[in-house]
């Protein structure tokens, strides 16, 4: 009654990288090609949100079943988007321009809800949905609580201003994700505005755009003025297309929560988006560590749903409690499974939160041991400094010090003292924060310790260098 570490990934279609850790937070130290116990399996696979059956003895052997999609079973489905920029490029006239472009919108005559994302569809049919919280504090605070949401990625960079530091940041942020970007050059309606200026600095940070012969989509739009936002969607769905974007609706559904409230009249309200299977009206839910059964289901114009399908997002009514952004929600059978499954998840945010309050060392331990074990391959970095110079200097370092077994990645490296949003890029990435001659913020500094991300202080870079190649090498002492 066994399975590998390496097949239970296999049948989860998940990293085996992504099962130890999981193993490892739940207390089990164990490599890929040890086994580990049903018991312990089905924890895992209920953590990774997916439904466990163990239909006979005979199958228990097996460990688990009714995992994986067929090929004839997975059916293509909307692309999700995100929209990045630096502030005042256009993020929220952009998200709401686009939403008046959708057609079935406009038919049904609905009223406009702000649920934290939306669908539109565009003429001809197809459909996208864009999570309608702009900027990627919000995008990486659900990657690092292991929600991948978005598909892709549309930067917003305003062609009078240009490259600024959080377009930078945004382009880090999707490159640490690995999600494709579309560039929309916004408010070329202004007069004077130099498209090549802007291809160029997107140039300096490695984002080659089409007519630069490099391969990244870039639609120059005017938010206010409504224009090409035909075009920026053609774009979307041709990303889409290309990414193969495809999910099974005849399942149980999973997904992720968007959004979340406690609402005077209604009680909680979760926005969640629907990622594999169809949500039904009346079906038992566990979000987060709450669970219930779905009273109603409403979509982004207020409309009362009676099904959801793939990328779908809807409000749900009828949870005990409010789950957190970025958690997972899955349909379950019975109330006893969905007791179970919120029992183990409050089990493990206790111990979390136990954790995180002993020390912040949560990242670091876990990379270590995972270094150590040969089960990771990258240490992964953020740098801030004081100055630029020292800015580039540590990342050139900091790169040579990749070895064939473990490489260094420095994820983002800028000026200025370390943000939240430094912090979630590390968390969501397991990277450590190079502090370099700066502070951290005191919210940045309360959320490494929530969330157990190491910064670590320098002021001499050989000091930098020496840390990293011993945490490269599985050795470094975490800091108490
Ligand atoms: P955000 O901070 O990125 O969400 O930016 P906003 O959407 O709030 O826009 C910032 C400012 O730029 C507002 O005053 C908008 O009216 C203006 N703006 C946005 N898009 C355009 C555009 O396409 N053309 C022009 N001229 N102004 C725009």
């Amino acid at each position: 009654e066994a399975i590998t570490v390496q097949e239970l990934a296999n049948r989860m279609a998940a990293r085996g990288g992504e099962v130890v850790k999981a193993l490892f937070r739940m207390g089990v130290m164990a490599t890929l090609t040890q086994t580990i116990d049903a018991d312990t399996a089905e924890l895992v696979v209920n953590e990774f949100g997916h439904r466990v059956r163990r239909v006979s003895e005979a199958d228990v052997e097996q460990g688990l079943e009714g995992v994986v999609d067929t090929d004839e079973e997975l059916l293509p489905r909307p692309p999700v988007v995100t929209i990045m920029g630096h502030v005042d490029h256009g993020k929220t006239s952009l998200l709401d321009a686009l939403r008046k472009t959708d057609v079935a919108g406009r038919e049904a005559g609905g009223i406009t809800q702000h649920i934290g994302a939306y669908q539109v569809t565009v003429e001809g049919g197809q459909k996208v949905t864009f999570i309608d919280t702009p900027g990627h504090a919000a995008f990486t605070a659900m990657r690092a609580r292991g929600a991948s949401v978005t598909d892709m990625v549309v930067l917003v960079v305003a062609a009078d201003d240009g490259v600024m530091p959080q377009t930078i940041e945004a382009i880090h942020h999707a490159k640490a994700a690995n999600v494709p970007l579309i560039v929309a050059v916004n408010k070329i309606d202004k007069e004077g505005v130099n498209l090549d200026r802007v291809r160029n600095e997107l140039l300096q940070h490695e984002i080659v755009v089409e007519s630069l012969g490099g391969d990244t989509m870039e639609i120059p739009v005017s938010a206010t003025k409504a224009m090409n936002l035909d075009k920026l969607l053609e774009g979307i769905l041709l990303q889409a297309e290309v990414l193969d974007l495809k999910a099974n609706p005849m399942r149980a559904a999973e997904g992720t929560v968007i959004e979340s409230k406690l609402d005077k009249g209604r009680g909680p309200v979760a926005t969640v988006l629907v990622q594999r299977g169809t949500l039904r009206q009346g079906d038992l839910v566990v979000a987060g560590a709450e669970w219930g059964r779905v009273r109603a289901m409403l979509d982004d114009k207020g409309r009362q749903l009676k099904e959801a399908d793939p990328s779908l997002p809807v409000e749900i009514l009828g949870l005990s409690g409010v789950p957190s952004a970025g958690e997972t929600f899955v349909a379950v059978e019975n109330e006893s499974r969905a007791r179970e499954i919120s029992e183990f998840r409050q089990r493990k945010l206790r111990d979390k939160q136990a954790a995180a309050a002993g020390a912040a060392r949560g990242t670091l331990a876990d990379m270590m041991a995972r270094v150590a074990a040969g089960e990771q391959k990258e240490v992964a970095v953020v740098v801030k400094a004081d100055v630029q110079g020292s800015a580039e200097a540590l990342g050139v370092t900091l790169n040579k010090l990749s070895r064939d077994e473990v490489k260094v990645r420095v994820l983002h490296s800028a000026v200025g003292q370390i943000t939240e949003s430094d912090i979630q890029l590390a968390k969501a990435s397991n990277a450590i924060v190079v502090a370099f001659n700066v502070r951290a913020t005191a919210q940045a500094r309360e959320l490494a310790q929530r969330e157990g991300v190491d910064i670590r202080y320098y002021s001499i870079i050989y000091e930098v260098a020496d840390d990293v190649e011993k945490l490269v090498r599985g050795k470094l002492a975490p800091v108490q």
